[in-house]
């Protein structure tokens, strides 16, 4: 789970750790306002949006006065980063900003430990800097029974300063920041960038936070922060109805039961040439309403050309199946062609049930992933 970076400069807070102050802003009367009380005439606009390279996209601008304050928080506000659309701003002081650096925290699971990541070319090329310059990254694996001593937290701040005084602060803020990561299952703490002020203090002027979805039940108060998209709404969904559901980019809908059977006709679908429009396992039973439901599920995505089922009978029957889908379908009314491959208990059985009903009939998932691959488009 993702929180914006208004939400995460509060946590940063909590533990002690400096952030710039800003004012969340959701319409121009507010940001005007925030404006009056502002010391200067500069002041800045960063679109909130659960995405990064916001400033490389327009959605951070500095200004130094009324008139393009009132310019760029319209333009912000009415703005659309990388598909997001802008629906509150942080507004507050620039920052004097003598030097910027990158630190994170993430999980690494190769090593099953918690990664420290530190930089002095933060800012918004970082990604460029790991790619080209991958030597400019400090890392440091964190024991886990240790946590982050004050050794291993002073020997990774010297990689950033050799100034004692900044040393501490920096020392300081990595600690606070593991404390964070691990008192609340984040899975990724980032600071981009971490500024040395002007005055020389050390301050986050941007943060980001990832929290490990497990474990969202031990921690209400961060759950409420979740703002969740229309997508993750769909899913959530699908979940509360007992499937497993992800929705991905392609244009071949798949109903399956069984995780394994699932990913097994996604491969297949792509290795015929075609593209998977999700993940979706209805899991065990065959009951008609489950099959309307997960039908309606993929059939409200607009992208959906096919839909392929794949059911593997076990102790599902094929026959219950092939009940379901018909009583399904004399509620359901699409264009869309549904090709049925049913394997297992009671397959032909299954099968009969189904002849003259709505469906492209295939016996092995060969035949059902070329036959929903030749679908799309005709
Ligand atoms: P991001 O592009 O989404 O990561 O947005 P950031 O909040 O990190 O802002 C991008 C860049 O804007 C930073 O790297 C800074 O160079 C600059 N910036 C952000 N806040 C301030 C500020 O208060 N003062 C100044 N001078 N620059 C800022
Ligand atoms: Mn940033």
């Amino acid at each position: 789970m993702k929180i914006h970076e208004y939400q995460a400069k509060e946590l940063l807070s909590r533990y002690g750790i400096p952030v710039d102050k800003g004012f969340l802003c959701t319409n121009m009367d507010e940001a005007l306002k925030v404006y009056s009380q502002l010391p200067t005439k500069s002041a800045i606009i960063k679109a909130q949006v659960l995405i990064g390279g916001r400033g490389k996209a327009g959605g951070v601008k500095i200004v130094h006065s009324e008139e393009a304050y009132k310019q760029r928080v319209n333009d912000i506000l009415n703005m659309d980063i990388k598909g997001l659309p802008v629906k509150k701003i942080l507004v507050g002081e620039v920052v004097n900003i003598a030097s910027e650096y990158y630190l994170s925290l993430v999980i690494d699971r190769e090593t099953k430990s918690v990664l420290l990541m530190l930089s002095s070319e933060g800012g918004m090329d970082i990604e460029d800097v790991s790619r080209t310059k991958s030597e400019k990254i400090h890392r440091f694996l964190i024991d886990s029974p240790w946590g982050v001593t004050d050794f291993l937290a002073r020997r990774a701040a010297f990689k950033l300063f050799d100034n004692l005084a900044l040393v501490q602060q920096a020392a300081d803020i990595i600690k606070q920041l593991y404390r964070l990561l691990v008192a609340t299952d984040a899975s990724l703490i980032e600071i981009n960038p971490l500024v040395l002020t002007v005055e020389g203090k050390l301050v986050a002027i941007d943060a980001k936070i990832n929290f490990d979805n497990n474990a969202l039940y031990r921690h209400p108060d961060i759950a409420q922060l979740a703002e969740t998209n229309e997508e993750e709404k769909k899913e959530q969904e699908a979940k509360a109805k007992g499937f497993s559901y992800v929705h991905l980019t392609g244009d071949i809908g798949c109903m399956v039961n069984g995780a394994g059977l699932a990913m097994a006709t996604m491969d297949m679908i792509e290795l015929y040439g075609g593209k998977p429009a999700n993940f979706l396992d209805i899991g065990g039973s065959s009951n008609s309403n489950k099959i309307v439901e997960a039908m309606k599920l993929l059939l409200a995505d607009k992208q959906i050309q096919v839909v392929l089922v794949n059911i593997f009978g076990g102790i599902t029957r094929c026959d219950d199946v092939a009940r379901g889908l018909l009583d399904a379908f004399s509620t359901i009314r699409t264009d869309v062609p549904v090709v049925v491959r049913l394997t297992g208990t009671n397959e032909q059985e299954g099968r009969k049930i189904l002849e003259g009903g709505p469906f492209h009939i295939a016996e092995t998932m060969e035949q059902a992933t070329r036959l929903a691959v030749e679908k799309v488009n005709h």
